[in-house]
């Protein structure tokens, strides 16, 4: 396995910010717009509409944000509103048939107890996505680490940040998704909280056209929200806890809108959250998070090549106790060597 690439980063405005990203990802970006088909489909017209209003509402509410992708587009040589499309992953809904099994994401595991809080995340994607690591200071002037997409904005997949605060994201499928604030732009918004309550607001924020899971750590406590386009659920996790990609919360089943249950990550999640009530230590998480069972609906997995749904790009661990760093093994979690990556003063 090569190393994961580093991308560093400091004092920049936004666009110059994303124009950096996207000379430095040119190539990865270029691979990944030729093989994503529904951002080429959108000529269809009601996708196209749909399209336009995606747009005009990330760039009305998140100026700052629409000019690193316009940057990153420049940076990397690339069509403008292609680059947009693969970061409204919402205009899919309009063209491909939503009754497919595709990839369908991470799993989390948490463990809270006595005041400490462990998190080991496994970060999947498609088999055709690849992550980075981007060390340094945003537009804001915030430090951050982040494990991050080619082509697409900051802050969805596990993050830390200068405030003291850590955070990732699985993806979640809601019945009622709807024209509205594109769920990459939210994301990419609540890297920038200040603390707890200022990330419930920047994700709950009214509008918006997707569901979203979070596990957030700040100051020794680990909490778990689940977004669907109208409502949320939050609470503080205790104990052993484990999230995939459905809805766990009695008030926020009615949003499901993942429908093959027995495949994919309702047999991840399942799995995960009945073997993480053991869980003693960092070592009995790996052992999980590294598991092969149900395959192809495994945690750990190897993508297209090997017939799993799911590919592991990289699995992250945080630990309350060491709160300016992160570990982060680069491929699938059963063979990932574990490095440390920290907030660069
Ligand atoms: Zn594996």
């Amino acid at each position: 396995m090569n190393n994961i690439k580093i991308i560093r980063l400091a004092g920049k405005n936004s666009y110059d910010f994303g124009y950096a990203i996207g000379k430095e990802t040119a190539r990865e970006i270029k691979a990944l717009l030729e093989k994503t088909e529904y951002i080429h489909d959108c000529s269809k017209t009601e996708a196209n509409e749909a399209y336009v209003e995606f747009k005009e509402m990330a760039q009305k509410l998140y100026p700052t944000y629409f000019e690193e992708l316009q940057g990153m587009a420049m940076g990397a040589g690339v069509d403008f509103d292609l680059l947009l499309k693969l970061n409204i992953p919402e205009l899919d809904m309009f063209i491909t048939d939503q009754d497919k099994v595709g990839y369908d994401d991470c799993t989390t595991l948490v463990r809270a107890a006595r005041g400490r809080v462990q998190v080991l995340h496994n970060e999947d994607g498609g088999s055709d996505d690849g992550i980075y690591l981007f060390e340094g200071a945003l537009p804001s002037g915030l430090q951050v680490v982040c494990v991050a997409y080619y082509g697409y904005l900051l802050g969805f997949a596990a993050n830390l940040t200068a405030r003291g605060i850590f955070y990732n994201c699985n993806s979640l499928k809601c019945k009622f998704q709807r024209l509205g604030i594109p769920k990459r732009f939210v994301t990419r918004d609540a890297l920038e909280s200040m603390s707890y309550a200022d990330f419930l607001k920047r994700i709950t924020v009214k509008g918006r056209a997707q569901a979203q899971n979070y596990i957030f750590v700040e100051k020794g406590k680990a909490y778990d929200i689940e977004t669907s386009s109208r409502g949320y659920y939050a609470r503080e996790v205790k104990g052993n806890f484990a999230h995939a990609n459905n809805f766990l919360f009695r008030d926020m089943l009615k949003y499901e809108g993942r429908s093959h249950r027995g495949v994919g990550t309702f047999l991840r999640s399942s799995f995960a959250r009945s073997e993480v009530k053991k869980v003693a230590d960092f070592s009995d998480m790996k052992k999980i998070l590294s598991s092969h069972v149900n395959r192809p609906s495994c945690v750990c997995a190897h993508g297209r090549d090997v017939g799993d749904i799911n590919l592991t790009l990289g699995v992250i661990y945080f630990d309350s106790e060491i709160p300016d760093s992160f570990l982060l093994g680069y491929g699938p979690t059963c063979e990932a060597e574990m490095k440390k990556y920290g907030i660069v003063p």
